[in-house]
């Protein structure tokens, strides 16, 4: 990249569908990647478990990704202690070195873009647009704090104060930041805690899921070829046994986390038994996210919506719509245009153009998705079962119509849609109902009536709303992401005040 370009942000590259040369050339090289990733912990001087397991493609449990060493329990102590090492001298670093950094990590990633697509399909069922996508967030969570950390870290900032005292207020890294991340973002949402909490003068020591580890060690030596030095970002392959080492750790300055609910709630419970630092947590959590139709939305464009926001990466996405609140009046017609559209995607082998859906991560998953289904069929109507590919480890998207909201108690992460209908004069019940939830990530609202919108907007406080669009995708610096109440403490990644949390504030007051 020239130089006069640094600290100018510039999007991803995108990747045109329709240029017939291109994707042939990207089909070609698709086809002969093919390489086996072996990933082992990236932490000086640390040997791992001697087991070594093997990593499956979900879309196909016969092919072998590659294979993981994991951490042993006594790595993840020698982590922190080097980790305390390398952070002395990163943070000392002027912020710009570490923006730099960032900056050229973003430009490896496109460099490298077509082999993180083939393990984005091979490890994590990515389709080709869901991968594109994806690697195109990477680089822009790269970018997008790199300006930021410019903008906030650069210079101490002057207080007012009196004649005869000079105030400023300096942020410096907080020490060894744990990033503990999902397989369902395997790479951007891995990768952006790690640039945050990077950039903001920090070492990391960064956990990814136990389904996903080749993408993360890539993306963790591509880290190390930008420049973060080995003692200032280390990786720990491994379950939950290393989640929980790493939360309880006594030097632990911060911790990222994206996941599970429950897992965010035991992280805060080890974090708040310890008997040392208070350490923050950003948490992101799922959510059971609503879309609310009323009689007046354009059919064509909610079935669409409702599609892509449901079951586009096979409904595993923390931001996609379980529920589908309908108003009873179009509710018929709606229904069936959306069953329509779901008939018409094509399940299978995600590094295809034709795929739309791919495979679900892993056989635990599918038997829980399974079981959520078996079991709604006994009180709720299960309106439409899609297909499913021969082998593989797929789940066919699903629509049941509840006879009330309540009969949804949980998050199913997967292709499953819920639908109620309403009553025109019930839209304060359906509000309430959402509410109700404890849940806060995503609300979509379809409606041409400003005071419905309105009343929606205004009741919930909700995340991240999208008002007669779809509800998932959510793009770096356009709509920072997260939510609050069960969904997270509300902290948005890809937005403004994010670097702040991973940063500790200091204020120097003289005497002139
Ligand atoms: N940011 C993603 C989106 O807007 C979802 C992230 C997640 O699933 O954790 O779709």
């Amino acid at each position: 990249l020239p130089k006069e370009l640094y600290g100018k942000r510039r999007n991803s590259a995108g990747f045109e569908f329709g240029h017939r040369e291109s994707l042939a050339a990207l089909m070609a090289r698709l086809a002969t990647e093919n390489k086996s990733v072996d990933a082992a912990p990236l932490v000086p001087g640390a040997a791992g478990q001697t087991e070594v397991v093997n990593v499956l493609s979900p879309s196909d449990r016969s092919r072998k990704v590659g294979t993981v060493r994991n951490a042993a329990l006594a790595d993840v102590d020698r982590a922190f202690v080097t980790g305390r090492k390398g952070f002395a001298s990163w943070s000392r670093q002027p912020a710009e070195a570490r923006a730099a950094c960032l900056e050229k990590m973003g430009d490896l990633l496109e460099q490298n873009r077509d082999r993180l697509l083939v393990l984005l399909a091979a490890e994590a069922g990515k389709t080709l647009d869901d991968g594109i996508a994806e690697i195109r967030e990477a680089v822009d969570f790269c970018r997008y704090y790199a300006e930021q950390a410019r903008t906030l870290f650069a210079e101490p900032e002057a207080m007012p104060g009196p004649t005869g005292e000079s105030n400023r207020l300096l942020w410096r890294g907080r020490g060894v930041f744990a990033c503990i991340s999902p397989w369902n973002f395997p790479l951007a949402i891995f990768l952006g805690q790690i640039a945050a909490a990077l950039v903001a003068g920090n070492a990391v020591v960064a956990k990814p899921a136990p389904q996903t580890p080749l993408i993360a060690f890539e993306a963790v030596k591509l880290f190390h070829k930008a420049g973060v030095p080995a003692d200032v970002l280390m990786f720990l392959p491994g379950g939950p046994d290393i989640g929980a080492a790493i939360s309880a750790h006594p030097q632990l300055a911060g911790l990222a986390f994206t996941g599970s609910t429950g897992t965010a709630q035991a992280i805060n419970r080890t974090l708040a038994a310890k008997n040392g630092p208070i350490v923050p947590l950003i948490a992101e959590t799922g959510g059971i996210n609503a879309m609310i139709v009323d009689a007046t939305a354009l059919a064509e464009q909610v079935a669409d919506d409702v599609v892509m926001s449901a079951f586009r990466s096979a409904g595993q996405r923390c931001s996609a719509l379980r529920i589908l609140y309908l108003q009873e009046d179009i509710a018929d017609g709606m229904l069936e245009m959306i069953e329509g559209a779901a008939r018409e995607l094509n399940l299978g082998d995600p590094a295809m153009t034709t795929t739309d859906v791919g495979p679900i991560i892993d056989e635990k998953q599918t038997a829980m998705l399974k079981s959520h289904v078996d079991e709604m069929r006994k009180t709720q109507k299960v309106r439409y079962s899609g297909q499913v590919p021969n082998s593989g480890n797929f789940f066919a998207p699903q629509i049941i119509e509840l006879d009330k909201p309540e009969a949804l108690t949980k998050e199913v992460f997967g292709p499953v849609l819920h639908v109620v209908r309403w009553k025109a004069k019930d839209l304060p019940k359906v509000i309430e109902s959402v509410a109700s939830t404890g849940y806060g990530l995503t609300l979509g609202v379809h409606s041409r009536i400003e005071a419905t919108i309105r009343a929606v907007t205004d009741a919930l406080d909700t995340g991240n709303v999208y008002i007669n669009r779809n509800m998932i995708g959510a793009v770096v610096g356009t709509q920072p992401f997260g939510g609050s109440g069960l969904s997270g403490t509300g902290f948005k990644a890809g937005g403004p005040a994010y670097l702040m949390r991973f940063a500790l504030e200091q204020v120097v007051s003289v005497n002139t």
